[in-house]
């Protein structure tokens, strides 16, 4: 019959046009596997997003090693408190977020070789001039980001400086939470507070000495995806040997 003809050619034309959209996902290029990729997007200069684009040095990275190792990836971003667990609920094969190593983590993820140098600022409003270190925070409320490096620090210190903890989802809000005077200072990696301040004219500025140094590394569940991480590594050493990591760094921070 001719209507079942028409309507056999619909479906075919339908699941033609799925499998193209399937095929355009974020990608590395090649014809390999495919993998989901947890990514922080409220991170510049790591992640971020522009024009309704995912950019910043994590992402060029892992598109770069994608391509470098011929495998697919599918970007899925979400809070960064969210990562280690979806990790660990089989939702995500991999994490790049700005991720810092630590022994902690270390129980639940393997990290791949470290990619950037990071660690903890303290800091305040722009016209604060009471408090340069932690010995001032008596009293005081920090802004933290949950499930942090910098969240991990305060709960570490709170006893001793005798301070209050707040806690925040992204890290735009917990900026947005010490420029409009709600809290006294917040704990962020200097990198990214450093190009918070410069590129969005926060009025806020980081106060005494780094209080941690850490690094990066891209993130896979432990124990479950050794594959992965090896071309992960491989993909690194790669970008490195051939100056392509230099580039993508550079793109995004000023010398
Ligand atoms: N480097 C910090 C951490 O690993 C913060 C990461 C982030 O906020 N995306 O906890």
């Amino acid at each position: 019959m001719k209507k079942w003809t028409l309507l056999a050619l619909l479906l075919a034309v339908l699941i033609v046009l799925a499998a193209c959209g399937d095929s355009e996902e974020e990608s590395g290029g090649g014809e390999g596997e495919s993998y989901r990729v947890g990514i922080d997007t409220t991170y510049p200069p790591f992640e971020f997003e522009e024009d309704g684009e995912y950019t910043g040095i994590d992402i060029d990275l892992i598109k770069a090693i994608a391509e470098n190792q011929d495998f697919e990836i599918d970007f899925n971003p979400m809070d960064f408190g969210g990562i280690i667990p979806a990790l660990q609920a089989d939702q995500l094969d991999v994490a790049i977020a700005g991720m810092s190593i630590t022994d902690e983590r270390k129980e639940i993820v393997d990290f791949s070789d470290p990619y950037f140098d990071a660690g903890l600022s303290l800091v305040v409003a722009e016209d604060n001039s009471d408090i340069t270190s932690l010995e001032d925070l008596e009293g005081k409320t920090v802004a933290v980001k949950s499930g942090t490096t910098g969240a991990q620090f305060a709960r570490d210190n709170e006893a001793e400086y005798g301070y209050e903890i707040s806690q925040f989802e992204d890290s735009p809000s917990m900026f947005q939470e010490v420029s409009n005077g709600n809290a006294d200072v917040l704990l962020e990696d200097y990198p990214v507070i450093a190009y918070a301040i410069a590129e969005s004219e926060l009025a806020l500025k980081t106060v005494g000495e780094r209080l941690t140094g850490d690094q990066y590394g891209i993130a896979v569940l432990k124990g479950e995806n050794a594959e992965l991480l090896e071309k992960i590594n491989a993909g690194l050493q790669e970008l490195r040997d051939s100056g392509e990591y230099d580039e993508i760094l550079n793109k995004y921070i000023a010398e």
